[in-house]
């Protein structure tokens, strides 16, 4: 099982967990002795490390999240592409004088959002 430190973030396995024992003053009259385990890196508090759903890397995850910052960055680039690969197609696909019909004509604009919206609440709800 993989570990992240939640002092510098680094990953390791947890065969490489420190364990330790720090003085915790006297007891009785003899020095009393806690337990405590650390990463190895810093021997700091650890989590347990969490995969990237989409790539499987355990590097940059913020947080609690189960996506990657790289892939979060290239879905949401990839997205915006294919929006704009839409406008062009739109440009192409109506020449001027369809374009004037549909802008003036009330279509419903709103129902290529609505589109996508009821794309990423179906996966919601899968
Ligand atoms: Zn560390
Ligand atoms: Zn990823």
């Amino acid at each position: 099982m993989l570990c992240r430190c939640l002092e510098c973030g680094q990953i390791f396995d947890s065969d490489d967990i420190r364990h330790g024992s720090e003085y915790a003053g006297e007891a009785w009259g003899a020095p009393a002795y806690r337990s405590y385990e650390g990463s190895p890196c810093c021997d700091a508090d650890f989590v347990d490390a969490k995969q990237c759903k989409i790539c499987g890397s355990y590097e940059g995850l913020e947080g609690n999240e189960d996506y990657c910052k790289e892939c979060k960055k290239d879905v949401s680039a990839r997205l915006d592409k294919l929006l704009d690969r839409i406008k062009s197609e739109y440009k192409e696909e109506f020449d001027e004088a369809e374009r004037e019909y549909l802008a003036e004509c009330d279509y419903d604009w709103g129902a290529l959002d609505g589109a996508l919206v009821a794309a990423v609440e179906d996966e919601k709800n899968a």
